[in-house]
């Protein structure tokens, strides 16, 4: 199941601030997934497993990527 909600004015990881659609996908294996895309391009895309480890990745809209880690439950 999709959840869609959509912000008219939200800061870009690039620092603009432009409209947004944040896209929450929860299956049945509890993993979530949470996916910003910028009207400037940019995108913002964040992953929850089970395990409680997410990983999050952050692309600029020149293409470069800006962040991208994983951060393991303890
Ligand atoms: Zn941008």
């Amino acid at each position: 199941m999709m959840t869609v909600t959509h912000f008219t004015a939200q800061q870009a990881p690039c620092g603009k601030v432009v409209e947004a659609d944040d896209y929450e996908d929860r299956d049945d294996e509890a993993l979530l997934t949470q996916e910003t895309d910028y009207g400037c391009g940019c995108v913002s895309i964040q992953h929850q497993y089970h395990d409680g480890s997410v990983a999050c990745k952050v692309i600029h809209h020149n293409g470069t990527v800006l962040k991208e880690e994983l951060l393991t439950a303890e």
